[in-house]
């Protein structure tokens, strides 16, 4: 049987309240399957951690990060807690910058019961996914703009090196999804190259790449646009990929589709490591009252595995990813054990274990 090793980061605020019902999860999904094991190591980091200590993001806990198959992370953080330079204690995005995170993977599904704010008849199906470029683009000179008293600047970086990565990531997506009949094989790259260089250089990558990915159908679309088709006919995306700060900003229009931030899993992926985490913060307005939606969490513990099996050729991990989805879905379609941010009344242990009986049944 083999055992993978989990780094886990339980972070700030509701972090470690919708962090145990999640590995708890995990564990019944891995104990049903009885093909592998998932060995949790705890992390310490986060805001909390460097009120108490000093220190945001320990050596201990990078290694623990490096030397880990995947690494699990809840949401760190909270506005209180802040460097002397007043920005905000953020060991997430240093562990994106460290481990070379380059894709920011915001998969958008919207399910029977999801409360969204799309007015849907029930024929569309919404499934579809945002890849962000996570370590170049408009974040390039992040802490390091040109701030004079008549001007600012910042600097938008476009690599051959980064984007091929991104653009092969992506292809690769769009084929395992059409493989999976998850989505017809289409490739959008949204980006603005009618009006800037970088992002004409960023399409010809683009379409250099595409290529070789011969079952994948590639098309492009300009940032501005693609805001607006989101909104107006989510369901023409299957998976497109983009620039940083555009990603930045389409993948909460994505959330806001969703339902909100309680429903947005999310992934950054590199060449050797990947990070698993919901798109929410640690949320200090309703922690430690118990009330908190695990549902992105643990649709992050999916992806997770999902991850895993596809790198590690397991496919009864794909399948169980597949089925702790079905078990969100279930209990989504349901709607009597739901939390207050999807109008409901359920607590997070309520939630959890809901999602725990359908498990049963998927
Ligand atoms: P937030 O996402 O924590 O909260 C925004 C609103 O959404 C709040 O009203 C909160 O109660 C609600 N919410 C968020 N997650 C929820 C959940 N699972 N269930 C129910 N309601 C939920 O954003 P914020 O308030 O801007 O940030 C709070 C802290 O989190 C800040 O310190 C911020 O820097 C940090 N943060 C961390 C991450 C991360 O770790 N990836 C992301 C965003 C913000």
């Amino acid at each position: 049987m083999k055992t993978f090793d989990i780094a886990v980061f339980e972070g700030d605020g509701i972090g470690p309240e919708i962090m145990g019902p999640t590995l708890d999860l995990l564990d019944q999904v891995a104990a049903t399957s009885g093909t592998y094991a998932l060995r949790p190591q705890i992390a310490p980091a986060g805001a909390a951690h460097y009120a108490k200590t000093g220190e945001s993001l320990p050596e201990a806990s990078m290694d623990i990060a490096r030397g880990a198959d995947a690494i699990l992370l809840s949401a760190m953080g909270l506005p209180d807690v802040r460097y002397d330079d007043g920005t905000e204690i953020s060991p997430q995005i240093d562990l994106r910058k460290a481990l070379d995170l380059f894709a920011g993977v915001r998969p958008v599904r919207i399910t029977p019961g999801q409360r969204t704010p799309l007015k849907l008849d029930g024929g569309q199906h919404i499934d579809f996914v945002l890849i962000r470029e996570s370590t170049e683009g408009l974040f390039f000179t992040q802490g390091q703009g040109a701030v004079t008293e008549c001007d600012a600047t910042e600097t938008l970086r476009i690599t051959r090196a980064t984007s091929e990565k991104l653009f092969r990531f992506a292809f690769r997506m769009a084929e395992k999804r059409k493989a999976a009949g998850h989505g017809p094989g289409h490739l959008t790259c949204v980006d603005k190259a009618n009006v800037f260089r970088a992002f004409a250089f960023f399409r010809e990558i683009f379409y250099d790449e595409a290529r070789s990915f011969p079952e994948v159908t590639p098309a492009h679309a300009y940032v501005d646009a693609t805001a607006l088709w989101m909104v107006e006919k989510p369901w023409v995306f299957d998976v497109m990929v983009t620039e940083n700060m555009f990603g930045d900003i389409l993948s909460d229009l994505g959330a806001g589709l969703m339902g909100g931030l309680g429903m947005a899993p999310s992934a950054d992926i590199g060449e050797d490591h990947a990070v698993f985490q919901p798109c929410h913060g640690s949320a200090p307005d309703i922690a430690g009252l118990g009330v908190a939606n695990p549902f992105a969490m643990i649709l992050s513990g999916a992806m997770m595995i999902d991850w895993l099996g596809d790198r590690h050729d397991l496919p009864q991990m794909v399948a169980d990813a597949e089925r702790l989805q079905a078990a969100v879905d279930t209990v989504l379609a349901d709607g009597t054990t739901i939390t207050r941010d999807l109008g409901g009344q359920a607590n997070t242990a309520q939630a959890a274990a809901a999602v725990a009986d359908a498990l049963g049944d998927v």
